[in-house]
This record gives structure tokens, sequence and C-alpha cells, in this order.
């Protein structure tokens, strides 16, 4: 406060006005926030509209196609939403163990260059994802193969790119 002699009493009344107008309130990270923000994937929608919806919500596991499961999955590593990983992850090719990033990871960007629809059940999408770690560049490029299951689509495996 400043150097005039407001009493308590105005004090108070000053506190209960700027309550009123909620610029006391404390505004706390909340996951709409996150929701309205651009989607990971780099499509041109927000997280809720494109693959938050796969995530979690009355959609959940309902990625219509390989792609758009790719997609979500890779907005999971940025998210670090290893249950959605395992989830989306076959069976018969998930591993037991599914760590978190490692410390300082940062995710930079998904390109999907090709989805390829093999037959009714089974497709592959070829993508680069971009990262960095530690000051270090890593670029990952990658083939993935992906089946449809009971109306669902999981990743399978993937061949990593020559260089
Ligand atoms: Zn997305």
């Amino acid at each position: 406060m400043g150097g005039s002699a407001a009493d308590g009493r105005d004090y108070r009344q000053a506190a209960a006005a700027l309550r009123d107008n909620g610029a006391m309130s404390v505004r706390e990270p909340r996951s709409s926030d996150a929701a309205a923000a651009p989607c990971p994937c780099g499509r041109p929608a927000t997280l809720a509209a494109c693959c938050g919806r796969w995530h979690e919500g009355p959609q959940h596991l309902q990625a219509p196609d390989a792609e758009s499961l790719m997609r979500s999955r890779y907005a999971a590593y940025v998210l670090d939403r290893l249950d959605y990983l395992r989830e989306t992850w076959h069976p018969d090719t998930r591993p037991a163990d599914l760590g978190p990033n490692e410390p300082g990871l940062r995710w930079l960007g998904l390109e999907v260059r090709e989805h390829r629809r093999l037959d009714e059940d089974h497709a592959t999408v070829r993508f680069v994802a971009r990262s960095k770690l530690g000051g270090r560049a890593f670029r990952l490029s990658e083939t993935s193969r992906f089946v449809r299951e009971g109306g669902r689509w999981f990743y399978v495996d993937g061949d990593v790119d020559g260089r």
C-alpha cells in the first residue's frame, strides 16, 4: 500500500470490492485449459476436439482409423499419458514396462507422411516425430503397423526407417 493513512475499515472494503470483481480469486490451472490448447499432434484443432476425445470421455479409445490412433498416441507421449499408450498397444506386442518421458525431453512435432489402409482391419502409418533432449535434436522416422480388433484400432509395431 502507498503512504496514505487508510484505516482498517477502508482496507476491508477495498478487499471486498476486489473479491467481488474476481480480481482476488486465484485462477487455478485446470484440465480445461489444456483441452483448449492446440493439439500436440499438429492438426489445426484443440486437444479436446482432436486427440483428447480418444484419451478420455465418452469417445475414449474410439479413434476411427489408424492415423487418428497414431496421432492420439503421439499426443499421449507428449502428455505422458501412459495409460492411453498401454490401452492402445496391441496386447501381443505391448511392453511389460512402459516408463514416462525422460526428464527434460521435449516433443517438438509430428508429421504424418502416409496413411495406407491395407484392408478393412490393417493399416500402416509413416511418420516423423521430432524431439529434443539436453540440447540434442532427435528425429524418429517410422512406419507403424496397426490392426483393428473388435472395432478398435491398436498399434502393433513399427519399422524405424533407415537413414
Ligand atoms: Zn490431435
